[in-house]
């Protein structure tokens, strides 16, 4: 399998609780390395642009105004298989559904605060890794 970027987003209700060195262990224990990470304010103008594609979804406004809350963190993760290893470490996107030992298993209250945004395809991967970080910050 081929060494890939992929973007994991800890949102705000993650960062609140102080969840961010738990995340990022449970991507370190799946082999992924840290290429890039930083601590962000998302405005309601990027919070909109970055998740454009559910912008006519019922739960829009909800989203948008929770990615704004409060800082999130955004790591750029490298690795074999590395979109697909971060997605199978979050778990489903209700936590309700998600797997024993998964991020939202563990960690999230509700389908709107599940606590980690993955990339969930190739070219999500390389949209959302370059929405946030330079080539020169990835190393
Ligand atoms: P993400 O894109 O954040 O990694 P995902 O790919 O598992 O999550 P998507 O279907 O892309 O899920 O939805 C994006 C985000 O929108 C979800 O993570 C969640 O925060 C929110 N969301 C999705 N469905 C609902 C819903 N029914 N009600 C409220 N919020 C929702
Ligand atoms: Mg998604």
């Amino acid at each position: 399998m081929a060494k890939e970027y992929t973007l994991s987003i800890i949102k705000p209700d993650g960062v609140e609780r102080n969840l961010v060195g738990k995340i990022v262990s449970q991507f370190e224990a799946q082999g992924l390395t840290v290429a890039g990470i930083k601590k962000i304010q998302l405005s309601k103008k990027a919070a909109e642009s970055f998740y454009g594609e559910h912008r006519e979804r019922g739960f829009f406004g909800e989203l948008v105004d929770f990615m704004v809350r409060s800082p999130v963190v955004v790591i750029a993760l490298h690795g074999e298989g590395a979109i697909q290893k971060n997605r199978d470490t979050m778990g489903a996107t209700n936590p309700a559904q998600a797997a024993e030992g998964t991020i939202r298993k563990l960690y999230s209250k509700s389908i709107g605060e599940n606590t980690v945004h993955g990339s969930d395809s190739v070219q999500a991967s390389a949209r959302e890794v370059g929405f946030f970080f330079a080539a020169s910050e990835l190393v």
